[in-house]
């Protein structure tokens, strides 16, 4: 598995990276915030161990930069800190679980063990509407035996989509969670994308999945 350890102590860190590598894994260091926000964001991990205290930024803010963009990284949030508040913080901010230190390597473990079997349980490889799928690792689509290429936004909208699949979503939802920030109500940038995805989904298929809803927005399934 890829880890991303973000740590500023560097004996802690070089402890984890060896008994993380002994373990199998494949595991990449920063040792300060920004740093680590530009990797978690550049790579493609299966886990991140955040520290909290860091210095360019907090593993909170880390935690939220990441859930913004529509990053579902499992997230092992790590402090010196143990207060409930703090807890709830972390786990508001979008941390999947939290670790006090001093820590030992066998909870460590433990703790990433159990993560990992929650995410893949939350969010298998590839997502499901009907016989369109959606492989969340190579970000190609496939509707019935036709492969269905797409670009990162379109990958995204149709990511969007599928996990709100037999509901209602509104521009405003879509233009949130995809593009990250509301667009001017008379844009309409929205429903070209959708458009681009109709192209891409429903063309030559006998069953539409992607439904206008009036005066609402879009629904697929
Ligand atoms: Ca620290």
């Amino acid at each position: 598995m890829r880890m991303l350890v973000v740590e500023d102590e560097l004996k802690l860190a070089s402890f984890v990276r060896q008994a993380l590598e002994e373990a199998g894994h494949q595991v990449d260091v920063a040792y300060d915030g920004e740093v680590g926000l530009g990797m978690a964001r550049a790579g493609a991990y299966d886990v991140l161990i955040l520290d909290h205290m860091l210095p360019g930024r907090t593993g909170r803010d880390i935690c939220e930069s990441l859930r913004a963009d529509g990053n579902s990284v499992p997230i092992l949030m790590v402090t010196a800190r143990d207060t409930v508040q703090d807890k709830v913080a972390g786990l508001d901010a979008g941390a999947d679980d939290y670790l006090t230190k001093p820590f030992s390597l066998e909870e460590l473990q433990a703790r990433l063990r159990s993560l990992m079997r929650r995410s893949s349980h939350r969010e298998g490889r590839t997502l499901q509407v009907e016989d369109l799928l959606l492989d969340t690792e190579t970000r190609h689509g496939r509707r019935g035996s036709r492969t269905i290429e797409l670009t990162a936004r379109e990958y995204s909208l149709l990511h969007f989509m599928m996990k709100h699949a037999y509901e209602p979503v509104t521009r405003a939802m879509i233009s949130e969670e995809v593009w990250g920030f509301d667009f001017d109500t008379n844009t309409n940038v929205v429903d070209v994308y959708i458009n681009y995805l109709r192209n891409k989904v429903d063309r030559g298929a006998d069953k539409k999945l992607i439904h206008t809803i009036r005066n609402v927005g879009y629904q697929l399934g």
